[in-house]
């Protein structure tokens, strides 16, 4: 069988013919009109050619033009056969079109300039979802930046192309990168059978915010049903504004959160006094066994608790104010709920714990939001914003060659985002 047999069974060009097929030595190929390939082993090389008669393509207008010359021959990667670099080698042709001038023909194998053919970039964008983009370029011996621009490209597309349609319930998160105080605000649709990361904007102000409405535009804002979100004052803001017509939940995840931060505050704190009064050990290595689900904890971590609680601390009498907290969720009467919650708050606000007092004040301050929690059970399960977030943060792990928000929202939206891909002849992954 022959190469170009197989070629024309997986990506057949109507206008185009699969010429003469050759290897070639890469040294040769390694030169300034780019593909990557590893140096020292052979490459093979396809000449393409078009079939006689036919006209080219304006990459202008896309409407056939009479040809006006041909350019010097070009090299395009594509996918790799039984780990042997393949190029496609043509000479395009410029058409003399009565709109554009002067232009270069469109070629149906690869984007615009782009060295690297659309089946490549996808090939590798899909290994990009399973595997680190540094992964996958050593794997298939190419660049990091011929990986990066690949995801980007399909990313572009799967944005172009999605449905925004019928989206009912959303959840807004926001996340800390690059250590210090950058914030991505993240928008995730959340109904139930649809759940995907919708939109990454920079920073957490008003702003960032507005950009996700803009982009949704007002007719599906107004029919947002659900909002999810924390009680980050910008945020409050726009949603009410934006989606006004939509019951807003302070959902558990960002609560549960809240009220991490403040206990690992006192436990800071607390640790410091106890170091100063000599009895450091108290506290050591004690950060995860408040913080942690009591499920998750390891045999270890269990014994330590358990002979924290026997001490009256602070970081204790915190831990169990959260632990009760947790009972909030488990009520079906909204009225039961609000007076427990009622009383809750009466005892964390006498606890003499400032950072939890605070908490208690926040929580107070937004008690509406949070009694929406009833009103929208059955439809928000509490676990989507964290599942997500978890997802995002082990993106973000993954990721720690992303030095630009940019590369990182490429990786969070083609992982994350749920995004649509156009229908092939042939799937090469
Ligand atoms: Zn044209």
């Amino acid at each position: 069988m022959l190469l170009q047999t197989i070629l024309n069974r997986v990506e057949k060009h109507p206008s185009f013919v699969y010429a003469e097929a050759r290897f070639a030595d890469s040294a040769d190929s390694a030169d300034s009109t780019g593909g990557d390939s590893a140096g020292g082993d052979s490459v093979i090389e396809v000449l393409v050619r078009e079939r006689a008669n036919s006209r080219p393509i304006c990459s202008g207008c896309g409407q056939r033009r009479p040809g006006y010359d041909r350019l010097p021959q070009r090299r395009y990667q594509f996918v790799p056969l039984w780990a042997i670099s393949v190029f496609l080698l043509y000479a395009p042709r410029r058409v003399n079109c009565s709109a554009c001038g002067v232009k270069v023909e469109r070629v149906p194998w690869a984007d615009g300039k782009s060295r690297i053919t659309t089946s490549y970039q996808r090939f590798l964008a899909n290994w990009a979802k399973r595997l680190s983009w540094q992964e996958v370029a050593d794997v298939f011996r190419t660049s990091w930046q011929t990986v990066y621009r690949s995801v980007e490209k399909v990313v572009a597309w799967g944005l172009a192309h999605r449905n925004l349609d019928n989206i009912e319930a959303i959840g807004v998160d926001e996340i800390q990168w690059q250590r210090g105080h950058h914030y991505l605000t993240l928008v995730y649709q959340i109904d139930n059978g649809c759940r995907r990361l919708l939109h990454i904007a920079e920073n957490r102000t008003a702003k960032s915010l507005l950009s996700f409405f803009r982009m949704l535009g007002p007719a599906r804002s107004a029919a947002l049903k659900f909002v999810c979100s924390d009680m980050w004052k910008p945020y409050l803001k726009v949603i009410a504004k934006k989606a006004a017509a939509a019951l807003h939940v302070l959902d558990r995840f960002h609560i549960m959160s809240a009220m991490n931060k403040a206990i690992d505050e006192v436990r800071a704190a607390e640790a410091k006094r106890l170091k100063q009064d000599g009895y450091e050990h108290i506290l050591k290595h004690s950060r995860w066994c408040f913080l942690k689900r009591r499920e998750n904890l390891t045999d270890k971590q269990t014994v330590k608790l358990s002979e924290l609680l026997k001490y009256n601390l602070q970081t204790v009498r915190a831990y169990l104010l959260r632990e009760e907290f947790q009972r909030f969720w488990q009520y079906r009467s909204p009225l039961w709920a609000a007076r427990f919650l009622w009383e809750w708050l009466g005892r964390a606000k006498r606890s003499r714990i400032e950072p939890m007092k605070k908490v208690a004040r926040m929580l107070e301050r937004h008690g509406e939001l949070l009694m929406n929690w009833f009103l929208a059970k059955g439809t928000i399960s509490a676990g989507i914003v964290e599942g997500l977030n978890y997802n995002v943060k082990l993106t973000m792990r993954k990721a720690y060659g992303f030095r630009t928000a940019n590369a990182l929202k490429t990786a969070l939206y083609h992982r994350l985002g749920a995004l649509p891909e156009p229908e092939f002849a042939h799937r090469f992954w």
